[in-house]
């Protein structure tokens, strides 16, 4: 006869060494399957005495009931090791820091465009653009600078034949609006946009940079206007205790022209390391439209004035955010471009 507590024993051993649920389904089958070693010795019952099989049959059975009971309860330890396992696996930890997306920004030469062009537009200009391929006729000769005139020498050009260049200045834009509206008077506009000029690219210069123009034609426009209007631009830009003031210039299509500082919106007036010392900074040109200029566009220079003047977007921005290389606006260095963003 079999020994059946060490046939159990040992059985129990087995389902004790199982490490999970795989290999415990292998032992099921191979214990308590079709062909497994309980279904081995009930078929052998055949074989035996009546009184034999009975013995036979209740040791087998519950040989059977034993096994099965202590496989279950390790299969059950098993599945909830199993699941503890991965819970901690899969464990999202609440508390760590989410990582923010990227978004992208406006350019810092775009924010001021778009404020100076804001300040313009709240006073009724319209904001008006042009090609930045021009021909000399609008570039140079009906800003009053024909061929040969030592100004043209003053901006070094991009040409790309002997007629078509790179604009040095916004001033082309003005003179095709004064060609499109002279007999719609008046006018009031302004021109933002690239020019390009030969120079050698360093801290404060550059090749390519922007400018915004404006100009006004109507009937009785003044030099005092001309001042009213920057001084306002001005304040809005910088700061409600700002003046200006205008110092003579020369420039071929206006007369007279006039450069124009802005009291230094870091120390007030005192003097600083911005402003040098002197209490101002430059920071455009402008002037009254030359009668010549009017009249080449076909308007009446007896009848009508106007002023123009001419920023650089780049000066204000360097001014504005303290930036003192330009060639950071070009660069498109992120870690620098993020630095603007308006929403934060
Ligand atoms: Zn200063």
């Amino acid at each position: 006869m079999e020994n059946w507590e060490k046939l159990r024993l040992e059985m129990l051993e087995k389902i004790n060494a199982v490490r999970n649920e795989k290999e415990m389904e292998q032992l099921r089958v191979e214990i308590l399957g079709k062909k497994g070693v309980i279904q081995g010795y009930m078929s052998r019952m055949r074989e035996l005495s009546p009184e034999e099989r009975k013995e036979f049959g209740k040791s087998v059975n519950e040989l059977k009931n034993s096994v099965e009971t202590y496989m279950k309860t390790v299969h059950a330890k098993l599945k909830e090791a199993a699941l503890e396992e991965a819970i901690k696996r899969e464990k999202i930890d609440l508390t760590l820091e989410g990582v923010k997306p990227y978004n992208g920004s406006l350019h810092p030469l775009d924010l001021v465009q778009q404020e100076i062009e804001d300040i313009f537009v709240s006073m009724g200009y319209s904001v008006v653009t042009g090609p930045e391929v021009e021909i000399n006729l609008y570039n140079f000769e009906r800003a009053n600078t024909p061929a040969g005139h030592p100004a043209r020498a003053m901006q070094d050009t991009f040409f790309i034949d002997e007629d078509r260049l790179m604009r040095t200045q916004t001033t082309a834009v003005q003179m095709r609006a004064l060609e499109k509206y002279h007999d719609h008077l008046p006018i009031k506009i302004i021109c933002p946009g690239k020019v390009y000029r030969r120079d050698d690219d360093d801290a404060t210069h550059s090749h390519q940079f922007s400018q915004i123009e404006g100009l006004v034609v109507a009937e009785h426009i003044t030099l005092g206007d001309l001042k009213g209007t920057l001084e306002l631009m001005c304040r809005r830009m910088f700061g409600e205790e700002q003046t200006i003031r205008f110092r003579p210039s020369y420039f071929p299509f206006t007369e007279p022209s006039v450069e124009v500082d802005v009291s230094c919106p870091f120390c007030h007036g005192k003097g600083c390391n911005v402003c040098k010392g002197s209490g101002w900074i430059e920071i455009l040109g402008a002037g009254m439209v030359h009668p010549k200029v009017l009249s080449a566009a076909g308007i009446d220079p007896e009848k009508y004035t106007g002023f123009a003047f001419g920023v650089g977007v780049e000066r204000i921005a360097m001014l504005r955010y303290g930036v003192d290389d330009i060639r950071d606006f070009f660069q498109n260095d992120v870690r620098f471009l993020s630095e603007f963003n308006r929403e934060e």
